[in-house]
C-alpha cells in the first residue's frame, strides 16, 4: 500500500510518497495531474521494484513533458540506488537531498543521514562522521562514495 500526502506552499506542491512502490501503484491516481512545480518527498519508500521503476519514470516524464519542474528531497537509499543506476530516474529533476547510510563503529548500529547534494559537491566524497543516536559512538559512512555518490558527478 502506497499513500500520497499532498501539501501545497507557496508554488510548490509537496508529494510525500510512503510506501514500497510496486504493481499496484497507479500514480495518476495517487497524485493526479502533475501541477508546475512539484517537490517529491522520498523518505519513505522503503524499496521500488523494477515494474514500479517503470511506472515512476512514465508518470514524471509525462510530467516533465508537461512542463512540471521537479525536485526530489530527502530520497531514501533505495531511491538513491535508482538515481544512480537508471540515468533518466529524475526526469529532468534535481535532486535536492539524500540520506546516506552510517554504520556504528561501536554498537553496529544502522543510521542514516540527510545530506543535501548541494554540500555533498563540496564534501567532494568526504563524509562526514556522524555520532551514534543509540550509543553515542562513532558511526562512519557504510558504502561505497564512486557508487552511491555516483549521480552527482553526472
Ligand atoms: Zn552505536
Amino acid at each position: 500500500m502506497v499513500n500520497v500526502t499532498k501539501e501545497q506552499k507557496g508554488n510548490v506542491l509537496f508529494v510525500r510518497i510512503v510506501g514500497s512502490i510496486e504493481e499496484s501503484v497507479n500514480f495518476d491516481q495517487l497524485i493526479g495531474t502533475p501541477t508546475a512545480e512539484m517537490n517529491i518527498v522520498c523518505k519513505e519508500i522503503p524499496r521500488i521494484n523494477s515494474v514500479g521503476v517503470k511506472t515512476w519514470i512514465k508518470y514524471f516524464q509525462q510530467a516533465q513533458q508537461k512542463g512540471s519542474q521537479l525536485t526530489f528531497s530527502e530520497c531514501s537509499t533505495a531511491i538513491v540506488e535508482q538515481i544512480n543506476l537508471i540515468s533518466n530516474f529524475t526526469c529532468g529533476g534535481v535532486v535536492e537531498s539524500i540520506f546516506v547510510p552510517f554504520s556504528c563503529t561501536t554498537c553496529k548500529s544502522e543510521l542514516a543521514g540527510l545530506f543535501k547534494t548541494e554540500d555533498l559537491k563540496k564534501l567532494q566524497l568526504k563524509i562526514p562522521e556522524l555520532k551514534c543516536t543509540k550509543c553515542g559512538g562513532k558511526a562512519v559512512f557504510d558504502d561505497i562514495p564512486e557508487e552511491y555518490f555516483g549521480f552527482l558527478a553526472r
